[in-house]
């Protein structure tokens, strides 16, 4: 088979988490009964007037400009027309042009497997309404929900031609966007409630080539791991399409989650005339160069920058310094106990494997200070780490303790130090109590003394294992092996 290469254009759309909808006051919020948070506005009823929610303008100004894009002085909102029960108005409030979205020509970098970043051009930003949902009614027929029409919708569109060129790259691309949409707190990138949609344009060519294939659409991608396979499915499918001598047809294509597979949904045609014009109801929004740079300045540090950063200055692993910085609040933790003097690596060991453990079965999340408005959240701060590393670090208790420790304290929300103290933890560092445990303990077992002198060494371990149960793990492990040594061959 001839070798053909994968091109991936993603349009990503993400609700807002704004308080309310895109033009009225309704609530924005998931579930619920059909029709509850609708009125004459998102409805719309003739005879009432939009107005725009000047929080999601600057969510996605905000968003455009992580993205590195450039920002109009003007943006217009344009009426996209087109007749579905989806869209109450008969017409969706969106964007339209090569330079008037309130973002365009950006890039989004993404990490790739050698270390290096690979940057991924991005076409627009823009801000839109979101439509209702049609449900099937139990008794036959359709009925519409508009509960989610009119809810803030942002797009944001790669550039053509597509810089993924496969499926692990175009993984990496939604995993890299939603957590920079999560950490400009833009979106709650829930994209099992669908607030985080993702639709792959998919094409392939024969390498080499310079015409791109024609493109197939992907929709109903509701994880990463569906975006990866359904890349992988399509490059496939269409591969063998052109080998077979066939073409392929562009259609928009949906995807079942159980057989991992793509099926038609229906066949594109021609391009739909939308009959873009400005919106009569809505004035142009202006963002001035103050504007741009005090946002600019707000920005916070991304996730990826995060990341380099951990790697470059405190020497963490890839590895490490991706989970630490896949969740915002879970680096600012971190962060917050290397500021009070907890040693990098140390404290990312005991976040990302106790911790990031125990937390995950008690269904809690980490909490930096302050107090939780919403959810579970443990008991450990970031204080409670450090000074638990430093315990382990002046000797005071072992590693294995430490663990023991770490339990207790996530329980109780107490204090390693009080903790160690009240349950007599402490590690025996005195080298004379040692001695006399190890010298008891090789006269209970003379037999195997007797063997271990007489060459069966393998039986040091036996030794150890004594030593510590005698002592309940508190005994400073190198003394133990001094110590034992000492004992074994002087009786
Ligand atoms: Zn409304």
């Amino acid at each position: 088979m001839s070798e053909y290469v994968l091109s991936v254009g993603m349009e990503v759309h993400a609700e807002l988490r704004t308080e309310s909808k895109m033009f009225c006051r309704c609530p924005v919020a998931f579930g619920g009964m059909p029709n509850t948070r609708v009125c004459p506005v998102c409805l719309g009823l003739p005879g009432t007037l939009p107005v725009p929610n000047r929080a999601a303008v600057q969510m996605v100004l905000r968003t455009a400009l992580a993205l590195n894009c450039q920002v109009p002085a003007h943006s217009v909102f344009h009426r996209k027309n087109y007749f579905y029960p989806d869209l109450p108005k008969g017409y969706q409030v969106s964007q339209y042009g090569e330079t008037n979205p309130i973002g365009y020509y950006g890039y989004l970098e993404i990490p790739k497997l050698d270390g290096t970043t690979k940057r991924i051009k991005i076409r627009r930003v823009h801000l839109e309404e979101d439509t209702g949902k049609l449900l099937h009614l139990p008794g036959g027929g359709s009925g519409v929900d508009y509960n989610r029409a009119g809810v803030p919708l942002m797009e944001i569109v790669t550039d053509f031609p597509p810089d993924i060129e496969d499926p692990d790259e175009a993984k990496e691309y939604l995993v890299q966007l939603r957590q920079t949409l999560l950490y400009l707190g833009v979106c709650d990138g829930k994209m099992e409630e669908g607030s985080l949609r993702c639709e792959p344009n998919i094409s392939v060519r024969l390498a080499g080539a310079e015409t791109y294939g024609t493109k197939t659409e992907l929709k109903n991608l509701n994880s990463f791991r569906a975006v990866q396979l359904g890349c992988m499915f399509e490059k496939k499918r269409q591969s063998e399409l052109l080998e077979g001598g066939s073409k392929v047809v562009q259609e928009t294509r949906g995807w079942n989650e159980q057989t991992e597979s793509s099926f038609l949904m229906r066949v594109k045609e021609s391009e739909q005339d939308y009959r873009y014009f400005p919106d009569p109801d809505l004035i142009p929004m202006e963002f001035t160069p103050e504007q741009i740079e005090a946002e600019r300045a707000a920005l916070p540090e991304l996730p990826l920058a995060k990341s380099t950063r951990y790697q470059k200055d405190l020497g963490l692993s890839p590895y490490d310094a991706g989970v630490l910085t896949a969740d915002r609040a879970w680096a600012e933790f971190f962060e917050s106990a290397i500021g009070q003097g907890g040693d990098a690596k140390q404290v990312c060991n005991w976040m990302n494997g106790d911790f990031a453990k125990l937390l995950n079965e008690a269904g809690e999340t980490a909490l930096t200070s302050g107090e939780a408005t919403v959810g579970k959240t443990s008991k450990v701060r970031p204080g409670h780490i450090v000074e638990l590393t430093k315990l382990i670090e002046a000797g005071t208790i072992s590693g294995k303790i430490a663990k023991e420790v770490f339990g207790d304290m996530f329980t109780s929300g107490s204090m390693p130090s009080e903790l160690v103290k009240s349950k007599g933890l402490t590690q025996i560092s005195d080298p004379a109590e040692v001695l006399a445990v190890c010298e008891e303990v090789v006269r209970e077992n003379a037999g195997q003394a007797e063997q271990y002198r007489a060459g069966k060494e393998g039986l040091f371990g036996f030794f150890v294992g004594q030593v510590m149960k005698k002592t309940q793990g508190r005994a400073n492990p190198a003394l133990v092996q001094e110590s034992l040594k000492k004992a074994l061959e002087t009786q």
